[in-house]
């Protein structure tokens, strides 16, 4: 009977997992908008089934696909018949996930026998879930978990919530794991939660910040997505919702949002990972969030974290226009970089989405920003594109406390300059 359950367990874990068997990851570096237009056409070859981990958008940023085993000589041939230079980025995908996968195993074999939450680590949600408990019952005078609604597989949506008392005090909003693959992004939330209950009243900075501000820190935005790259597919972006008339599920919450709804950079096709939903707002993660934020009415800073590419980036996306307060951003934003450099010498980008990636509508910091949210800025943590998404663990800590001195910036030129 026993082995029995076990083989069930294996045999249910082998169907739900997606495969990446001799998966590669290509590395292509345009020469010039020819190249980038061949490229862009790839993008429709919905038979090759490609997945871009960067898109092809001009020739000075280099394009990332993941292509299936079963279309790597056709794109290969594609690209060498065009004259465009590739190299191999990771060669087998699945070899780096059962990596990973044992890592986290290993993992909580270890955390078991300490007794204790390691930072350094992948984990799934409702270990996380769990440890904003411990963190609550060990900082209760800084900081509460509270519920904003569910997902829209019901799962809790948590926010942690910062703050020494006061009523709606001017208040910064961070975000993470919007798109769920990007695993750093959740990793280093947590992180940086436990650096911001642990300084209050060690560190002077933080100290002054919380006396006057609350923080909300909302590690997993995307909690049905990263449910989904743990247990089904560890390239799933979207959320989970469904789309009727589609066999494809799910919508970029990063395209949802009520600004510049459906315009340049999102798509409309369900199947797509930039299909922007059927209406601003349609998912209910990003709803609730628009509802805290609305309700709340004193929000002074908004922050989005994503993964990969080392941008510090400010609106617009769906508008290469220079937002009014362009000049002021960019400076506090090339602050901020270079107190992240200080650490480990990690080279950033800085500039508006539109101008540093490409023309992307209906992102949050753009919606935040329209809303009257002057400090609005996303993230593209590590790394530049040695292992995109599949980040090794042990580069947690030092991408959470790289990232920490940005933010820490960010926050601090917030409480400085009212508004
Ligand atoms: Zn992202």
């Amino acid at each position: 009977m026993r082995n029995c359950l076990i083989f069930l367990v294996l045999l249910v874990s082998v169907q739900c997992n997606k495969v990446f068997i001799g998966d590669q990851v290509l590395r292509i570096d345009a020469e010039s908008d020819e190249h980038i237009e061949l490229l862009q056409a790839l993008e429709n070859e919905q038979d090759w089934e490609l997945d871009f981990w960067l898109h092809p958008v001009s020739s000075e940023l280099p394009v990332d696909i993941r292509v299936p085993y079963a279309s790597l000589n056709a794109v290969k041939d594609y690209l060498k018949s065009n004259n465009i230079a590739f190299s191999i980025m990771i060669d087998n995908l699945q070899e780096r996930l059962d990596e990973e996968e044992a890592e986290m195993e290993e993992n909580k074999e270890r955390e078991r026998n300490s007794r204790s939450f390691n930072f350094g680590a992948y984990h799934k949600l409702e270990t996380v879930y769990s440890w904003m408990d411990t963190l609550v019952a060990d900082y209760p005078r800084v900081v509460s978990k509270e519920q904003i609604g569910l997902s829209y597989e019901s799962r809790p949506m948590y926010v942690l919530k910062f703050s020494t008392g006061g009523a709606k005090r001017p208040a910064i909003w961070i975000d993470a794991g919007i798109h769920s693959r990007e695993w750093v992004s959740q990793a280093s939330a947590v992180w940086i939660a436990n650096k911001i209950a642990s300084e209050y009243g060690t560190e002077s900075s933080v100290t002054n910040l919380l006396n006057a501000m609350d923080i909300y820190l909302m590690v997993f935005t995307n909690p049905d997505g990263y449910v989904h790259t743990h247990t089904s597919d560890r390239m799933w972006r979207k959320t989970r919702s469904v789309n009727p008339g589609s066999r494809c599920r799910g919508t970029d919450p990063n395209r949802n949002w009520d600004a510049g709804f459906g315009g340049v950079g999102a798509s409309k096709n369900p199947c797509s990972d930039s299909y922007h939903g059927p209406h601003a707002h349609s998912e209910v993660e990003v709803k609730n969030v628009v509802n805290l934020i609305k309700t709340h009415g004193n929000f002074k800073s908004f922050v989005s974290i994503h993964a990969y590419s080392q941008l510090l980036m400010y609106p617009y996306g769906f508008s290469c226009k220079d937002v009014p307060h362009q000049p002021e951003l960019d400076a506090v934003a090339r602050d901020a970089v270079k107190a992240l450099s200080s650490l480990y010498g990690t080279r950033y980008k800085v500039g508006s989405i539109c101008n540093i990636i490409y023309p992307a509508s209906g992102g949050s910091i753009d919606w935040s920003y329209n809303l009257g949210i002057k400090y609005s800025f996303a993230f593209e943590l590590r790394d530049t594109g040695r292992y995109g998404f599949m980040l090794p663990a042990n580069q947690i800590i030092p991408t959470a406390s790289e990232t920490w001195l940005a933010l820490k910036h960010l926050m601090m030129y917030t409480h400085e300059h009212p508004y």
